[in-house]
């Protein structure tokens, strides 16, 4: 062992060497960043709608009025997402060489409500068709909706209104492992449940869009200083706006 000085100057040397390191990857974190931008949307996203500020018609109405969006994410937020977007291009393409792709990357459209979206794919299998929504997790959530054949619910939302929007009564969730790159498929039916949750979204669409078309801004959905209000994209724009008339439901869960 070297003596008390020796130890504290290699200490020193340690950290001067560390520390432009530590700037550097500093520098490289802000290039994931996006900035904020002024948007204006046209259509509901079947993506957007099911999860945190999703749920909220004040959130919606200032998306279609046009409004500042924050970028709310991390860079790290933003990482996975990118990862999460290369994965997805490489199981299409997976999916596309097997043969069972009848589509990839399927635009949908919808008039009354307006709805623009994407399915990820549409499969045929044995002489039957299916909606195909793929999604990365962590390997421990993946474990767990291998382990229950559960979807979580955000994403059950989604692939059904897809599968309305398609006129397909089939779908396919297909869970992918960041970790193990394993997959992980689970069946979606359009039940007679089913119908009526996706029924009853629409309805709340359309009450959303005559508010907007109507200009008509309605409640908060959420308290100011919750977490899904913390990560809303308009929050500034609706902490500016006046209080707005009438509070309206959150969107239906399942
Ligand atoms: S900040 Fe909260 S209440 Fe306001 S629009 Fe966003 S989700 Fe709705």
């Amino acid at each position: 062992m070297g003596s008390l000085a020796a130890i504290i100057s290699e200490a020193k040397q340690a950290r001067s060497t560390s520390l432009p390191a530590k700037d550097i990857i500093s520098e490289i974190y802000k290039g994931y960043i996006e900035e904020d931008s002024w948007k204006q949307k046209k259509s509901f996203a079947p993506s957007g709608l099911f999860y945190g500020s999703g749920a909220c018609s004040r959130r919606w109405v200032l998306s279609f009025q046009g409004n500042h969006y924050e970028s709310k994410a991390s860079p790290l937020d933003f990482a996975r997402m990118k990862g999460g977007t290369k994965s997805h291009e490489r199981i299409e393409d997976a999916i596309q060489k097997s043969g069972v792709a009848r589509a990839i990357e399927l635009e949908l459209h919808n008039e009354d409500p307006p709805i623009h979206a994407y399915a990820d794919a549409v499969i045929e299998y044995d002489g039957i068709t299916y909606v195909g929504e793929i999604k990365t997790t962590t390997h421990e959530n993946f474990e767990y909706r291998r382990n229950t054949n559960k979807i979580a619910d955000y994403h059950l939302g989604q692939i059904l209104i897809c599968m309305r929007l398609a006129k397909i009564d089939k779908g396919i969730i297909i869970y992918e492992s960041t970790k193990t790159n394993e997959l992980h498929g689970i069946i979606v039916e359009m039940t007679k449940e089913h119908s009526e949750y996706v029924d009853n979204v629409l309805q709340w669409c359309r009450d959303v869009w005559e508010l907007y078309e109507t200009e008509t801004l309605p409640e908060r959905s959420f308290r100011k200083g919750t977490k899904v209000c913390s990560k809303c994209p308009v929050e500034k724009a609706c902490d500016d706006r006046p209080v707005g008339v009438g509070k309206m439901r959150k969107l239906p869960v399942i």
